[in-house]
């Protein structure tokens, strides 16, 4: 008998399965494999700042530090470089905007930017729209989310099942639960915006936000490695391609990428670069998304051996080490689940399923 069965195969999955390893439990992993889901078509960029009223990204602090140990160790399993440190670039449009930057960047947020006003751009950026000046986030970066993703397929093959789950078929005793004839002592649900189709946790309040991106080449681009983000990002792959994203639409909750998508992310690029590119690859998933944008993370509120791992919205490559590592030391009894991430907040929605 397993200690986990891990319902799912995207970022919240695979880093459950990092953490359980890294703690010596044990686990099969049930899901199927895909092209795409949410976690391959995002950006995997991490970013410590909050644009909009440049203020710091809740518990960054905590969350930066230990994202860069936990997916250097993932690195050291893998054998693949995992971890892009780079620069996000903020140009700056309005004059009063440079004051700000400078401001909280020798203050309240000297960790995350770089005080520096840049105003030299034509060596760096070829291309970019950068008119006026613009300032750099630091502690910032990507992960390749393919790379994480399919290699720890790889790297745990033979605990991996590439099938979905079908809920009807899962037996919950007091002390385990049987799949299949898999035996485990408990479940761990990770399975995205899916999860509306899980019995045990439909009444979760998910509100899921569909994504875009183009995967975009251009000879005539040059980004220095750099993420430039100016009402949506531009990052650069690697061999003249790079990706660009990403839409956000409430409405429309089919997983094929769309007309109006792809119209956003071309005027998304008038207002990025200034040269001809051509179109490689448009994708879209769906951002697991909670209504108070916090993780969703414990225990069913009936059946002590079912978890849920959820709720990562648009900031999963952050939240998921330092989330992971909370619940299995939650399981572990060395300390409660965080507070504003508990799935406990919910329990109210399941007991009104209950007495309906
Ligand atoms: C366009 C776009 C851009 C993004 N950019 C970024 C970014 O730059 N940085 C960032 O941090 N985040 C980004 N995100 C958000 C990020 O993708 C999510 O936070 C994260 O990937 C969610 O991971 P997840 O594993 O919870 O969900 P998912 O990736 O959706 O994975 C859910 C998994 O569960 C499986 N599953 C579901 N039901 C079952 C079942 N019954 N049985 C077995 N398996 C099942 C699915 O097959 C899938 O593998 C972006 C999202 C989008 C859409």
């Amino acid at each position: 008998m397993v200690d986990f069965i891990i319902v799912g195969r995207g970022l919240a999955a695979t880093v459950m399965a990092h953490s359980l390893h890294q703690q010596h439990l044990s686990f099969k992993l049930i899901g199927p494999h895909a092209e795409t889901n949410s976690s391959l078509v995002a950006g995997g960029i991490w970013n410590p700042i909050v644009f909009k009223r440049l203020t710091k990204s809740w518990l960054a602090n905590d969350l930066v530090p230990e994202l860069n140990r936990f997916y250097s160790a993932c690195e050291k399993d893998l054998g693949q470089t995992l971890l892009c440190q780079r620069s996000l670039v903020k140009p700056f449009v309005e004059e009063q905007e440079k004051a700000l930057w400078t401001k909280k960047a020798t203050g309240e947020l000297s960790d995350f930017l770089d005080p520096k006003i840049y105003t030299e751009t034509s060596e760096q950026f070829v291309n970019c729209k950068i008119s006026n000046a613009y300032g750099a986030v630091k502690q910032s970066g990507n992960i390749n989310m393919a790379a994480f993703i399919n290699g720890s397929a790889e790297f745990f093959k033979s605990s991996y099942h590439n099938e979905l789950v079908d809920h009807s078929l899962l037996t919950i005793e007091e002390d385990h639960v049987s799949y299949k004839g898999l035996k485990a002592k408990n479940i761990l649900f990770c399975e995205g915006y899916l999860v509306k189709n899980n019995p045990y946790f439909n009444w979760i309040p998910l509100k899921p936000a569909k994504g875009e991106v183009f995967t975009i080449e251009s000879n005539d681009l040059k980004l220095n490695n750099c993420i430039f983000n100016k009402n949506g990002f531009l990052m650069d792959l690697g061999n003249k391609r790079y990706k660009v994203g990403a839409t956000y639409a409430w409405d429309d909750l089919t997983e094929e990428p769309t007309e109006a998508g792809a119209s956003e992310l071309h005027n998304k690029l008038k207002q990025l670069i200034s040269c001809d590119y051509t179109l490689i690859k448009h994708a879209a998933g769906i951002r697991p998304s909670s209504i108070d944008r916090r993780p969703i993370i414990g225990a069913h509120p009936q059946y002590k051996n079912l978890f849920i791992f959820n709720g990562l919205g648009t900031k999963g490559v952050m939240l998921a080490p330092y989330f992971a590592k909370n619940f299995v030391n939650f399981y572990l009894e060395k300390e409660s689940i965080h507070e504003e991430a508990n799935v406990k907040r919910f329990y109210k929605n399941y007991a009104a399923t209950q007495s309906s």
